[in-house]
């Protein structure tokens, strides 16, 4: 037994370390990550429940480092959180999400909608509304093709500041999504005070789909359309799962089942193939 758990602690401590090493590798090397171009976005589709097609796509940060390989989002997201350099990530994620849909529209190629994430911190950070403005002005964009994705767990802290954002957001036209919706502790209230355009399901409610978990996203979609916000599902894997989703009217859905997050131009051929648009 002594044997085996000395193995087992030398198992857990060469992860912490290699973690530690990440951590740090991450947070004296985000300047250099995003000015080489090893920050990549990835695009994942949004369909529209009831017809198929293409509603739009969410950016998600993808770091290919060339020392360390590829680093998964939970690996330098948190990181990058905690020690208040996000925003370097994030301004860089809205820049790039604006040259795309610039680089779309003088393709002469239908454009949709983009979403990116947006941390609590970065509103501690940065002026995230200027910061939009002025990447909409540059690109020449059409106002609301970049929508804002805030979590429930940003709500809990400096929410009176939130609260105000999102009103000003929202006031200059843009819409604010809620994201990982039931995650938290506080849905209800958050539902209560803030004013979002649209709520993302959790995915953890599809994970794992029995008699309880259905009740329960039939009855956010259903509270959701009473107070007039319109409902996305998240992590949608199965035929079966898109078929619920649209008997109970949920919007509009996202999960591997219509394609994972991919590179923009990847993402262009697999909605061709795929029929989305
Ligand atoms: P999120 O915003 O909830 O993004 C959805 C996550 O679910 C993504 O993970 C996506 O790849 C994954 N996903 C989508 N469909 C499915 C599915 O059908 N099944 C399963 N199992 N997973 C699915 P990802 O890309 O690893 O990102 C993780 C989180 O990191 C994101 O969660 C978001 O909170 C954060 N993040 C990613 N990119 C950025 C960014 O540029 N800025 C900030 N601030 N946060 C980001
Ligand atoms: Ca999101
Ligand atoms: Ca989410
Ligand atoms: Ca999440």
């Amino acid at each position: 037994i002594k044997k085996e758990r000395s193995r087992a602690y030398c198992i857990f401590s060469e992860h912490l370390r290699q973690e530690l090493e990440i951590r740090s590798y991450v947070i004296s090397h985000i300047d250099e990550a995003v000015e080489n171009g090893y920050i990549e976005i990835y695009y994942q589709p949004v369909v529209r429940t009831l017809t198929g097609k293409l509603a739009g796509m969410e950016a998600l940060a993808r770091w290919r480092d060339p020392v360390y390989g590829f680093l998964r989002p939970d690996q330098f997201i948190p990181v990058l959180e905690e020690e208040r350099l996000i925003d370097k990530l994030d301004r860089y994620v809205i820049r790039e999400c604006g040259r795309q849909l610039r680089r779309q529209i003088d393709a002469h190629r239908p454009i949709v909608p983009i979403s990116f994430n947006v941390s609590r911190m970065d509103f501690q950070l940065m002026d995230v509304l200027s910061e939009i403005e002025a990447v909409v002005r540059e690109n020449e964009l059409p106002r609301d093709y970049l929508r804002i994705e805030i979590t429930e767990t940003a709500m809990v802290q400096d929410s009176d500041k939130i609260l105000k954002m999102i009103d000003r957001f929202r006031g200059n036209g843009y819409s604010v999504w809620l994201d990982d919706f039931g995650s938290g502790y506080s849905s209800l209230n958050v539902l209560k005070d803030y004013h979002f355009d649209e709520l993302k399901i959790d995915m953890e409610f599809l994970r794992a789909f029995n008699d309880t978990s259905r009740k329960i996203i039939t009855s956010v979609v259903m509270m959701a359309k009473a107070i007039g916000i319109h409902t996305l599902a998240e992590g949608v894997e199965t035929r079966e799962q898109v078929r619920f989703l649209r008997s109970i009217g949920c919007e509009k859905i996202q999960g591997y089942h219509y394609g994972r997050p991919m590179p923009y131009d990847e993402l262009l051929v697999h909605c061709q193939e795929r029929h989305l648009r």
